[in-house]
């Protein structure tokens, strides 16, 4: 079986299949794992607040933040379940708090409290808000050392990774495919396999058209969507000890503040639709991230923000587009049988690996 993307997402599968008794190799076209969408993020463990009941990115974001927190305490991945509030700063968002409390209990998301301004003081007393939710289940991770942790459960189970790998077409056979790739030489290498999951990230609509599918027939088309963070001047102290949200917004969650596990706080990431990737910061973007996240934290100010990073998410859904699930499927009836793919892995991917995994395998076979 061939795995294509050593991300989080496609190291959490070949763990599991490897686990399975499969034998396993993924391609990586990078020199190192993890180095794209999963090395790019807020590295939040979500608890399962934000996405429709029912859809796949609900329950796997609640069966795979179950995963990942067993999974942190086994392999002591640092982590942190410090908690999160999503804060409502007027009364037409007390009413979209109302809604996302009663959507987080349909998900399972784990405890969800009210609170009023007060209790909001008393826990964050240089937070700002009328009312916010309180979920302890939420968390932060190491998001490389996670990575980490399914590639070693990969090596412990017999798989491999094959780094500066390149997938650069797919031929089917009568049962599977020839998938070739170019190494770090410019050589060819093919490698004959009777199931190939298709785990490439920003690349995945692409791997997916190597297959022979219409992207854009199947609505696989990526959109991606530029996420841009700031850096908090450590000046400021300790803002908040939890992760503080806005009410979810446009493309995003809203530009939230996350500390990290080394207790430094970042706020971000804003969503900006790309044509081609680019991962600059824009320092001018200071005010707006400052006016963004000064509703709910009143001291903060454009000069206390340095540029620190930008993430892209592979968005299926386009501007102003209705909601997306992340796409995970058999391809066999769309004409490319022994292929499962797995297209739009943004936000919860990172807390959802573990449950995606799952959902491969039992496609999978
Ligand atoms: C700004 C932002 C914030 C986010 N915050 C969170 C969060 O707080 N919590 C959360 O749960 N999730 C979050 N996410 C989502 C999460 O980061 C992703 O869902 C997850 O990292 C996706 O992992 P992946 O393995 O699918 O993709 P990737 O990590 O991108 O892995 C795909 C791999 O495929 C490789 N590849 C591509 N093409 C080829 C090819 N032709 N041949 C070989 N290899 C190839 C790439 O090099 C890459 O390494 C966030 C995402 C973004 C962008």
């Amino acid at each position: 079986m061939v795995v294509i993307g050593a991300g989080v997402v496609g190291l959490a599968v070949a763990a599991e299949l490897a686990g399975r008794g499969r034998s396993v190799i993924v391609l990586e076209r990078s020199a190192a794992v993890g180095q794209g969408i999963s090395s790019r993020n807020s590295q939040v463990i979500h608890a399962g607040l934000y996405d429709p009941p029912g859809s796949l990115k609900a329950t796997s974001c609640v069966r795979g933040r179950a995963l990942l927190y067993e999974r942190c305490v086994r392999d002591r991945i640092p982590h942190r379940k410090l908690g999160k509030l999503v804060v409502a700063a007027d009364e037409t968002e007390c009413s979209a708090l109302l809604s996302l409390l009663s959507q987080a209990r349909e998900n399972g998301a784990g405890a969800v409290d009210w609170l009023d301004a007060g209790d909001v003081r008393a826990r964050e007393p240089r937070v700002r808000a009328l009312a916010a939710l309180a979920s302890p289940e939420s968390g932060i991770v190491d998001a490389d050392a996670l990575v980490r942790s399914y590639q070693a459960g990969l090596d412990a189970r017999g798989g491999d990774v094959a780094l500066r790998t390149e997938v650069t077409a797919l031929y089917p056979r009568s049962h599977g495919w020839t998938v070739e790739s170019s190494d770090s030489e410019g050589r060819t290498v093919c490698v004959d396999t009777g199931q190939v999951v298709n785990a490439a990230g920003l690349a995945s609509d692409r791997i997916a058209e190597l297959a022979g599918l219409d992207v854009d027939e199947l609505g696989w088309r990526l959109r991606p969507c530029k996420g841009e963070y700031f850096s908090v001047v450590p000046s400021l102290g300790v803002l908040a000890e939890r992760l503080i949200y806005p009410i979810p917004a446009d493309a995003g969650l809203g530009i939230h503040l996350t500390p990290d596990l080394g207790g430094r706080l970042r706020v971000g990431p804003d969503a900006t639709y790309l044509d081609a990737p680019d991962y600059r910061v824009d320092p001018a973007k200071a005010t707006r991230f400052a006016d963004a996240a000064g509703r709910y934290l009143p001291e903060l100010r454009a000069e206390h923000l340095q540029p620190e990073m930008a993430g892209i998410r592979p968005k299926l859904q386009g501007p102003d587009g209705p909601f997306r699930d992340f796409v995970v499927e058999e391809s066999s009836a769309h004409g490319a049988p022994g292929m499962v793919h797995l297209i739009g892995i943004e936000s919860p991917g990172l807390t959802a690996a573990g449950a995606l995994a799952e959902v491969v395998s039992g496609l999978a076979g």
